[in-house]
Protein backbone atom coordinates (compact mmCIF):
# COMPACT_ATOMS: atom_id res chain seq x y z
CA UNK A 1 0.00 0.00 0.00
CA UNK A 2 1.71 3.31 -0.91
CA UNK A 3 1.55 5.95 1.44
CA UNK A 4 1.90 9.73 0.39
CA UNK A 5 2.97 12.33 2.55
CA UNK A 6 2.76 16.55 2.48
CA UNK A 7 5.03 18.58 4.67
CA UNK A 8 3.99 22.03 5.23
CA UNK A 9 6.88 24.22 6.66
CA UNK A 10 8.12 27.13 5.34
CA UNK A 11 11.81 26.48 7.12
CA UNK A 12 13.97 25.22 4.43
CA UNK A 13 16.45 23.70 6.97
CA UNK A 14 13.65 21.98 8.69
CA UNK A 15 11.94 20.86 5.41
CA UNK A 16 15.55 18.93 4.98
CA UNK A 17 15.65 17.39 8.19
CA UNK A 18 12.14 15.72 7.81
CA UNK A 19 12.94 14.86 4.34
CA UNK A 20 16.25 12.99 5.85
CA UNK A 21 14.05 11.39 8.42
CA UNK A 22 11.17 10.56 6.26
CA UNK A 23 12.93 8.88 3.33
CA UNK A 24 14.09 5.80 6.04
CA UNK A 25 10.39 5.28 6.30
CA UNK A 26 8.14 3.22 4.07
CA UNK A 27 6.74 6.13 2.13
CA UNK A 28 6.20 6.34 -1.64
CA UNK A 29 6.69 10.27 -2.09
CA UNK A 30 7.04 13.05 0.19
CA UNK A 31 5.87 16.92 -1.10
CA UNK A 32 6.68 19.62 0.44
CA UNK A 33 4.62 23.12 0.79
CA UNK A 34 5.36 26.36 2.40
CA UNK A 35 2.42 28.14 2.21
CA UNK A 36 -1.56 27.94 3.02
CA UNK A 37 -2.47 28.37 -0.84
CA UNK A 38 -0.20 26.71 -2.44
CA UNK A 39 -0.90 23.90 -0.09
CA UNK A 40 -4.99 24.23 -0.57
CA UNK A 41 -3.66 23.64 -4.36
CA UNK A 42 -1.91 20.62 -4.34
CA UNK A 43 -4.39 18.97 -1.48
CA UNK A 44 -6.99 20.11 -4.65
CA UNK A 45 -9.69 21.61 -1.59
CA UNK A 46 -11.65 23.07 -4.16
CA UNK A 47 -12.31 20.31 -6.08
CA UNK A 48 -15.13 17.42 -5.73
CA UNK A 49 -12.90 15.10 -5.67
CA UNK A 50 -13.05 12.93 -3.11
CA UNK A 51 -9.85 10.44 -3.35
CA UNK A 52 -7.28 12.69 -0.78
CA UNK A 53 -4.25 13.17 -2.60
CA UNK A 54 -1.48 12.11 0.60
CA UNK A 55 -1.91 9.56 3.11
CA UNK A 56 -0.29 11.73 5.72
CA UNK A 57 0.16 15.36 6.81
CA UNK A 58 2.52 17.30 8.49
CA UNK A 59 1.96 20.53 9.66
CA UNK A 60 3.99 23.44 10.75
CA UNK A 61 1.58 25.17 13.43
CA UNK A 62 3.35 28.51 12.73
CA UNK A 63 4.18 29.66 8.85
CA UNK A 64 5.77 33.16 8.37
CA UNK A 65 2.28 35.11 8.93
CA UNK A 66 0.41 32.30 8.15
CA UNK A 67 -1.66 30.15 10.88
CA UNK A 68 -1.37 26.30 10.51
CA UNK A 69 -3.94 25.85 12.97
CA UNK A 70 -6.13 27.45 10.14
CA UNK A 71 -4.67 25.63 7.41
CA UNK A 72 -5.99 21.95 9.18
CA UNK A 73 -9.04 23.25 10.21
CA UNK A 74 -9.81 23.93 6.24
CA UNK A 75 -7.91 20.45 5.12
CA UNK A 76 -10.59 18.56 7.70
CA UNK A 77 -13.72 20.47 6.43
CA UNK A 78 -13.04 18.47 3.40
CA UNK A 79 -14.52 15.50 2.85
CA UNK A 80 -12.12 13.33 1.28
CA UNK A 81 -9.17 14.43 4.01
CA UNK A 82 -11.76 13.62 7.44
CA UNK A 83 -9.72 10.40 7.55
CA UNK A 84 -6.13 11.77 6.83
CA UNK A 85 -3.97 11.95 10.07
CA UNK A 86 -2.28 15.80 10.37
CA UNK A 87 0.72 16.12 12.87
CA UNK A 88 1.27 19.44 13.77
CA UNK A 89 5.08 20.76 14.69
CA UNK A 90 5.45 23.15 17.24
CA UNK A 91 7.90 25.30 18.85
CA UNK A 92 8.14 25.03 23.10
CA UNK A 93 6.40 28.36 23.09
CA UNK A 94 3.39 27.80 20.75
CA UNK A 95 2.20 24.80 23.26
CA UNK A 96 -0.41 27.05 24.13
CA UNK A 97 -1.88 26.66 21.09
CA UNK A 98 -2.58 22.63 20.99
CA UNK A 99 -5.95 22.89 22.69
CA UNK A 100 -6.78 24.82 19.67
CA UNK A 101 -5.29 22.31 17.20
CA UNK A 102 -6.44 18.85 18.23
CA UNK A 103 -9.97 20.87 18.03
CA UNK A 104 -9.18 21.72 14.33
CA UNK A 105 -8.70 18.10 13.78
CA UNK A 106 -5.05 17.57 14.34
CA UNK A 107 -4.24 13.44 15.59
CA UNK A 108 -1.12 13.98 16.72
CA UNK A 109 1.74 16.72 17.52
CA UNK A 110 5.72 17.30 17.67
CA UNK A 111 7.71 19.56 19.56
CA UNK A 112 10.64 21.52 18.48
CA UNK A 113 13.83 21.26 18.44
CA UNK A 114 12.85 17.44 16.28
CA UNK A 115 13.86 14.36 18.39
CA UNK A 116 14.61 11.60 15.76
CA UNK A 117 13.67 8.06 17.65
CA UNK A 118 10.27 10.57 18.74
CA UNK A 119 9.66 11.56 14.95
CA UNK A 120 10.00 7.99 13.73
CA UNK A 121 7.76 6.47 16.11
CA UNK A 122 4.99 8.91 15.92
CA UNK A 123 5.37 9.29 12.14
CA UNK A 124 5.43 5.47 11.99
CA UNK A 125 1.98 5.05 13.95
CA UNK A 126 0.40 7.40 11.69
CA UNK A 127 1.47 5.86 8.78
CA UNK A 128 -0.41 2.18 10.66
CA UNK A 129 -3.30 4.26 11.34
CA UNK A 130 -3.60 5.09 7.68
CA UNK A 131 -2.86 2.38 6.00
CA UNK A 132 -5.73 0.38 8.44
CA UNK A 133 -8.05 3.42 7.50
CA UNK A 134 -7.56 2.90 3.80
CA UNK A 135 -8.00 -1.07 4.34
CA UNK A 136 -11.12 -0.39 5.97
CA UNK A 137 -12.34 2.22 3.53
CA UNK A 138 -11.38 -0.69 0.68
CA UNK A 139 -13.72 -3.33 2.45
CA UNK A 140 -16.23 -0.90 2.77
CA UNK A 141 -16.34 0.34 -0.58
CA UNK A 142 -16.26 -3.76 -1.75
CA UNK A 143 -19.21 -4.54 0.63
CA UNK A 144 -20.84 -1.40 -0.55
CA UNK A 145 -20.62 -2.86 -4.26
CA UNK A 146 -21.41 -6.04 -3.18
CA UNK A 147 -24.68 -5.28 -1.50
CA UNK A 148 -25.38 -3.08 -4.77
CA UNK A 149 -24.57 -6.13 -6.69
CA UNK A 150 -26.51 -8.63 -4.39
CA UNK A 151 -29.57 -5.62 -4.39
CA UNK A 152 -29.71 -5.93 -8.50
CA UNK A 153 -30.11 -9.35 -8.44
CA UNK A 154 -32.63 -9.33 -5.79
CA UNK A 155 -34.66 -7.18 -8.03
CA UNK A 156 -34.21 -8.89 -10.76
CA UNK A 157 -35.43 -12.48 -9.36
CA UNK A 158 -38.13 -11.04 -7.71
CA UNK A 159 -39.47 -10.12 -11.22
CA UNK A 160 -38.43 -13.21 -12.77
CA UNK A 161 -40.69 -14.65 -9.84
CA UNK A 162 -43.71 -12.56 -11.25
CA UNK A 163 -43.45 -12.60 -14.93
CA UNK A 164 -44.38 -15.80 -17.02
CA UNK A 165 -41.46 -16.80 -18.78
CA UNK A 166 -42.86 -17.53 -22.33
CA UNK A 167 -45.00 -14.82 -22.96
CA UNK A 168 -43.38 -11.94 -20.82
CA UNK A 169 -46.55 -10.56 -18.95
CA UNK A 170 -47.73 -11.45 -15.63
CA UNK A 171 -48.25 -15.21 -14.21
CA UNK A 172 -50.49 -16.63 -11.37
CA UNK A 173 -48.20 -15.60 -8.88
CA UNK A 174 -48.51 -11.92 -9.41
CA UNK A 175 -52.16 -12.22 -10.74
CA UNK A 176 -52.83 -13.54 -7.22
CA UNK A 177 -51.23 -10.48 -5.26
CA UNK A 178 -52.91 -8.56 -7.62
CA UNK A 179 -56.38 -9.31 -7.27
CA UNK A 180 -56.34 -9.26 -3.41
CA UNK A 181 -54.87 -6.00 -3.97
CA UNK A 182 -57.28 -4.95 -5.74
CA UNK A 183 -60.30 -5.75 -3.90
CA UNK A 184 -58.49 -4.37 -0.87
CA UNK A 185 -58.64 -1.10 -3.13
CA UNK A 186 -62.32 -0.94 -4.40
CA UNK A 187 -63.42 -1.61 -1.03
CA UNK A 188 -61.61 1.51 0.18
CA UNK A 189 -62.80 3.64 -2.29
CA UNK A 190 -66.25 1.93 -2.66
CA UNK A 191 -65.11 1.16 -6.44
CA UNK A 192 -66.01 -1.44 -9.28
CA UNK A 193 -63.88 -4.39 -10.11
CA UNK A 194 -63.87 -6.59 -12.65
CA UNK A 195 -62.28 -9.51 -13.87
CA UNK A 196 -62.34 -11.30 -17.29
CA UNK A 197 -61.16 -15.03 -17.87
CA UNK A 198 -60.32 -15.97 -21.12
CA UNK A 199 -59.06 -19.49 -22.70
CA UNK A 200 -57.64 -20.39 -26.19
CA UNK A 201 -60.55 -22.09 -28.29
CA UNK A 202 -60.11 -25.54 -29.27
CA UNK A 203 -56.48 -25.11 -28.31
CA UNK A 204 -55.23 -28.97 -28.20
CA UNK A 205 -56.71 -28.79 -31.93
CA UNK A 206 -53.67 -25.95 -32.56
CA UNK A 207 -51.12 -28.21 -30.71
CA UNK A 208 -52.19 -31.42 -32.55
CA UNK A 209 -52.04 -29.04 -36.00
CA UNK A 210 -49.27 -26.71 -36.09
CA UNK A 211 -47.14 -28.41 -33.48
CA UNK A 212 -46.82 -27.04 -29.60
CA UNK A 213 -43.55 -24.32 -30.36
CA UNK A 214 -46.06 -23.07 -33.29
CA UNK A 215 -48.70 -23.58 -29.86
CA UNK A 216 -46.44 -21.43 -27.67
CA UNK A 217 -46.22 -18.70 -30.22
CA UNK A 218 -49.58 -18.34 -30.35
CA UNK A 219 -49.59 -18.21 -26.76
CA UNK A 220 -47.18 -15.44 -26.94
CA UNK A 221 -49.57 -13.38 -29.89
CA UNK A 222 -52.77 -13.84 -27.70
CA UNK A 223 -50.99 -12.25 -24.43
CA UNK A 224 -49.39 -8.78 -26.06
CA UNK A 225 -53.07 -8.56 -27.65
CA UNK A 226 -53.81 -8.48 -23.76
CA UNK A 227 -51.13 -6.40 -23.19
CA UNK A 228 -52.11 -3.93 -25.99
CA UNK A 229 -56.09 -3.97 -24.59
CA UNK A 230 -55.65 -3.08 -20.92
CA UNK A 231 -54.49 0.30 -21.76
CA UNK A 232 -55.30 1.76 -17.97
CA UNK A 233 -52.17 2.25 -15.57
CA UNK A 234 -54.08 -0.17 -13.22
CA UNK A 235 -55.44 -2.66 -15.40
CA UNK A 236 -53.82 -6.25 -15.33
CA UNK A 237 -53.39 -8.79 -17.75
CA UNK A 238 -51.54 -12.34 -16.67
CA UNK A 239 -51.06 -15.86 -17.97
CA UNK A 240 -53.58 -17.76 -15.66
CA UNK A 241 -52.36 -21.18 -16.33
CA UNK A 242 -51.86 -23.13 -19.75
CA UNK A 243 -53.90 -21.54 -22.64
CA UNK A 244 -56.02 -19.62 -20.10
CA UNK A 245 -55.90 -15.61 -19.52
CA UNK A 246 -57.05 -13.16 -16.79
CA UNK A 247 -57.33 -9.75 -16.63
CA UNK A 248 -58.72 -7.21 -13.59
CA UNK A 249 -59.90 -3.83 -14.38
CA UNK A 250 -60.37 -1.91 -11.37
CA UNK A 251 -62.82 1.15 -10.92
CA UNK A 252 -64.63 -0.97 -14.30
CA UNK A 253 -68.24 -1.84 -13.90
CA UNK A 254 -70.21 -4.58 -16.18
CA UNK A 255 -70.27 -2.31 -19.06
CA UNK A 256 -66.55 -1.50 -19.28
CA UNK A 257 -65.65 -4.67 -18.95
CA UNK A 258 -67.83 -6.53 -21.44
CA UNK A 259 -66.51 -3.52 -23.95
CA UNK A 260 -63.12 -4.29 -23.24
CA UNK A 261 -63.95 -8.28 -23.18
CA UNK A 262 -65.02 -7.96 -26.88
CA UNK A 263 -62.18 -5.22 -28.01
CA UNK A 264 -60.16 -8.81 -26.62
CA UNK A 265 -61.84 -11.31 -28.92
CA UNK A 266 -61.78 -9.21 -31.78
CA UNK A 267 -58.36 -8.28 -31.31
CA UNK A 268 -57.40 -11.47 -31.35
CA UNK A 269 -59.44 -12.84 -34.05
CA UNK A 270 -57.47 -9.89 -35.79
CA UNK A 271 -54.13 -11.56 -35.60
CA UNK A 272 -55.96 -13.73 -38.06
CA UNK A 273 -53.39 -16.62 -36.88
CA UNK A 274 -54.49 -19.68 -39.03
CA UNK A 275 -56.44 -22.91 -37.24
CA UNK A 276 -57.56 -24.77 -40.02
CA UNK A 277 -59.40 -27.64 -37.51
CA UNK A 278 -60.83 -25.43 -35.21
CA UNK A 279 -64.80 -26.00 -34.87
CA UNK A 280 -65.41 -22.30 -34.42
CA UNK A 281 -63.14 -20.30 -37.14
CA UNK A 282 -60.70 -20.95 -39.73
CA UNK A 283 -58.39 -18.38 -37.37
CA UNK A 284 -57.48 -18.70 -33.34
CA UNK A 285 -60.33 -17.41 -31.51
CA UNK A 286 -60.85 -17.10 -27.62
CA UNK A 287 -63.94 -17.30 -24.90
CA UNK A 288 -63.84 -14.68 -22.35
CA UNK A 289 -66.40 -14.84 -18.98
CA UNK A 290 -66.68 -11.54 -17.11
CA UNK A 291 -68.06 -10.50 -13.83
CA UNK A 292 -67.50 -7.74 -11.96
CA UNK A 293 -68.24 -6.67 -7.95
CA UNK A 294 -69.28 -3.13 -5.90
CA UNK A 295 -66.80 -3.80 -2.85
CA UNK A 296 -69.09 -1.73 -1.13
CA UNK A 297 -69.06 -3.10 2.15
CA UNK A 298 -67.96 -6.78 3.73
CA UNK A 299 -65.92 -7.25 1.23
CA UNK A 300 -63.42 -10.66 1.94
CA UNK A 301 -61.01 -12.91 0.41
CA UNK A 302 -63.84 -15.00 -0.01
CA UNK A 303 -65.08 -12.81 -2.48
CA UNK A 304 -62.10 -13.40 -4.96
CA UNK A 305 -62.71 -17.01 -4.97
CA UNK A 306 -66.20 -16.72 -5.99
CA UNK A 307 -65.76 -13.49 -8.10
CA UNK A 308 -63.23 -15.90 -10.13
CA UNK A 309 -65.58 -18.39 -10.12
CA UNK A 310 -68.17 -16.17 -11.64
CA UNK A 311 -66.20 -15.36 -14.31
CA UNK A 312 -65.25 -18.99 -14.78
CA UNK A 313 -69.20 -19.98 -15.19
CA UNK A 314 -69.13 -17.52 -17.63
CA UNK A 315 -66.56 -18.65 -19.38
CA UNK A 316 -67.82 -22.11 -19.30
CA UNK A 317 -71.39 -20.81 -21.03
CA UNK A 318 -69.03 -18.78 -23.81
CA UNK A 319 -67.49 -22.11 -24.51
CA UNK A 320 -71.17 -24.23 -24.36
CA UNK A 321 -73.06 -21.39 -26.01
CA UNK A 322 -70.04 -22.03 -29.45
CA UNK A 323 -67.01 -20.18 -28.20
CA UNK A 324 -65.59 -16.76 -29.80
CA UNK A 325 -67.79 -14.93 -27.49
CA UNK A 326 -68.47 -13.11 -24.46
CA UNK A 327 -70.69 -14.00 -21.33
CA UNK A 328 -70.84 -12.08 -18.26
CA UNK A 329 -72.48 -13.59 -15.06
CA UNK A 330 -73.39 -10.90 -12.47
CA UNK A 331 -71.47 -11.43 -8.70
CA UNK A 332 -74.88 -11.87 -7.20
P1 LIG B 1 -61.67 -25.40 -25.56
O1 LIG B 1 -61.99 -24.74 -26.84
O2 LIG B 1 -62.86 -25.99 -24.92
O3 LIG B 1 -60.95 -24.48 -24.64
O4 LIG B 1 -60.68 -26.59 -25.90
P2 LIG B 1 -59.15 -26.63 -25.80
O5 LIG B 1 -58.61 -27.64 -26.71
O6 LIG B 1 -58.60 -25.27 -25.99
O7 LIG B 1 -58.93 -26.96 -24.28
P3 LIG B 1 -58.18 -28.13 -23.56
O8 LIG B 1 -58.21 -27.78 -22.13
O9 LIG B 1 -58.77 -29.45 -23.98
O10 LIG B 1 -56.71 -28.06 -24.09
C1 LIG B 1 -55.83 -27.06 -23.73
C2 LIG B 1 -54.55 -27.28 -24.43
O11 LIG B 1 -53.62 -26.26 -24.18
C3 LIG B 1 -53.92 -28.56 -24.06
C4 LIG B 1 -52.49 -28.19 -23.72
O12 LIG B 1 -51.57 -29.07 -24.33
C5 LIG B 1 -52.35 -26.83 -24.31
N1 LIG B 1 -51.37 -26.05 -23.58
C6 LIG B 1 -51.40 -25.70 -22.28
N2 LIG B 1 -50.29 -24.97 -21.97
C7 LIG B 1 -49.56 -24.89 -23.10
C8 LIG B 1 -48.30 -24.28 -23.43
O13 LIG B 1 -47.62 -23.67 -22.60
N3 LIG B 1 -47.87 -24.38 -24.72
C9 LIG B 1 -48.58 -25.04 -25.65
N4 LIG B 1 -48.09 -25.08 -26.89
N5 LIG B 1 -49.74 -25.61 -25.36
C10 LIG B 1 -50.23 -25.56 -24.13
MG1 LIG C 1 -58.39 -24.39 -21.00
MG1 LIG D 1 -59.06 -23.81 -24.53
Amino acid sequence: MEINILVVDDDQDMRMLLENYLKKLEVEKIHFTDTAQKTYEFLKLNGLKTEPVVDLIILDIILGEENGIEICRKIKRHPAYQEVPVIMITAQKELEYLKEAFAAGAMDYLKKPIIKIEFMARVNSAIRLRKETKARIEREKELLQLSEELKKANQKLEKIALVDGLTGISNRRLFDKTIKKELKRARRKNSDLALIMIDIDNFKEYNDTYGHQQGDQCLKEVASVLDKKTKRAADFAARYGGEEFAVILPDTAKDGALKIAEDIRKGIMNLKLEHQNSAVSDYVTVSLGVSSIKAEKDVNQEMIKTLIEKADQALYQAKENGKNQVVYKSFE
